[in-house]
């Protein structure tokens, strides 16, 4: 029961897509869950890219929507279903929870199944910057392209909030790493998150020369084994050059824009694969989600996972625009978070 909580609470909602001045932060009813979901009290919640084209038009979205996918607080309600036996955790406990929208508010529904109890000492502010980026990065890395001992790794836009976390798994998986990213002072970031290479990207370099030059082989056989994609739209074309024969393109967002159509035809000269994956498809069932949020949450006490904040953000209209004009501005490197309570 949501007995006791207040009725109206402050949230980042937008009526319409557009602009960044579409974002409001206003009172609105605080949510009551319903059967198998949970009201989060949010302490932190984790700025991610989605949240720009949720805001913009690229995702559709469902009218009026508050944004954010992804928070971290304690348990303030539960709906019918939802009890320690079946779920693992109770009204007060800590919790992470990956939400279809809703994080930026002082309170979130989730579903009870996307909802991960911390562990012992694992702060909301930590869980709020690792969860959704961290979650992405784990299942990548072993399901849509599975990095083993000796693979070439190539991850584009390696200083950005997943870039580093890609990075490092990829690392720990035995790959040689090689990093993207536009500047020298990022590049820097990605080098001592474990990157083994990185080379500056843009207008006029020669990406691809670079990468045969490390990588070494001939002809088909050179390149790497498999590319994480978030740049979509600009990194898209050369990505197929980067890979070696039977290397697997992971296309995975749309920072610069979506990538665009091609043609299967065009896998055949190398025998490539490519895929398009969405975290959700990864930890769509609750065992699929526990068992890779206790994975995460281990990597990161035993310090296997090291997390980098850019900036806090206050819960306001000012603070969460500004967060989307930096998140998209490129001046950011690793996670962006809001402060909400
Ligand atoms: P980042 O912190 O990585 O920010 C985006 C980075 O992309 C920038 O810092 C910039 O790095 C690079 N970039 C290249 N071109 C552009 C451009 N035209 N405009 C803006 N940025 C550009 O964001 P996230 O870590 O939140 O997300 C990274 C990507 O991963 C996004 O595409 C996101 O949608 C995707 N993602 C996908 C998921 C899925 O389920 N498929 C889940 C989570 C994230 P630089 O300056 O070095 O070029």
């Amino acid at each position: 029961s949501t007995q006791g909580l207040p009725t109206k609470m402050r949230a980042a909602q937008i009526q319409e897509q557009g602009a960044i001045d579409v974002i409001q932060v206003r009172d609105v009813d605080t949510p009551a869950p319903a059967k198998g979901q949970v009201l989060v009290k949010v302490e932190y919640a984790g700025v991610n890219f989605i949240d720009t084209y949720f805001r913009g038009g690229i995702y559709k979205a469902h009218l009026p929507y508050v944004l954010g996918t992804e928070s971290a607080g304690t348990v303030a309600a539960v709906g019918e279903g939802v009890t320690e036996q079946s779920h693992g955790f109770k009204v007060g406990d800590r919790v992470a929870a990956y939400t279809a929208g809703g994080s930026f508010a002082e309170y979130a529904i989730a579903q009870a199944d996307k909802v991960a109890k911390l562990p012992d000492g694992f702060s909301t502010r930590d869980a709020a910057t690792v969860l959704t980026q961290g979650l992405t990065a784990l299942t990548f890395v072993k399901e849509a392209h599975e990095v083993k001992p000796g693979q070439f790794i190539l991850v584009q836009a390696a200083a950005g909030g997943l870039g580093l976390l890609l990075v490092q798994l990829a690392k720990r998986f035995g790959a040689t790493v090689i990093g993207t990213t536009s500047t020298e002072e990022k590049a820097d970031i990605a080098r001592k998150a474990g990157a083994d290479h990185v080379i500056l990207y843009g207008e006029g370099r020669d990406v691809v020369g670079q990468v045969y030059g490390i990588t070494g082989g001939e002809g088909i056989d050179r390149g790497v084994h498999g590319v994480f994609d978030g740049v979509g739209k600009d990194t898209f074309d050369m990505d197929f050059d980067l890979l070696r024969r039977k290397g697997t393109l992971v296309t995975l967002g749309n920072a610069s824009g979506p990538a665009p159509a091609f043609a299967p035809l065009r896998l055949g000269p190398k025998n490539l694969k490519v895929c398009r994956p969405i975290l959700n498809q990864y930890v769509h069932t609750r065992d699929e989600f526990q068992s890779y949020s206790t994975e995460l949450f281990k990597l990161v006490q035993e310090g296997a996972l090291k997390l980098a904040v850019h900036g806090e953000y206050e819960l306001t209209t000012e603070g969460m625009r500004q967060t989307q004009i930096d998140i998209t501005s490129r001046k950011t490197s690793g996670k962006l978070l809001v402060k909400v309570a």
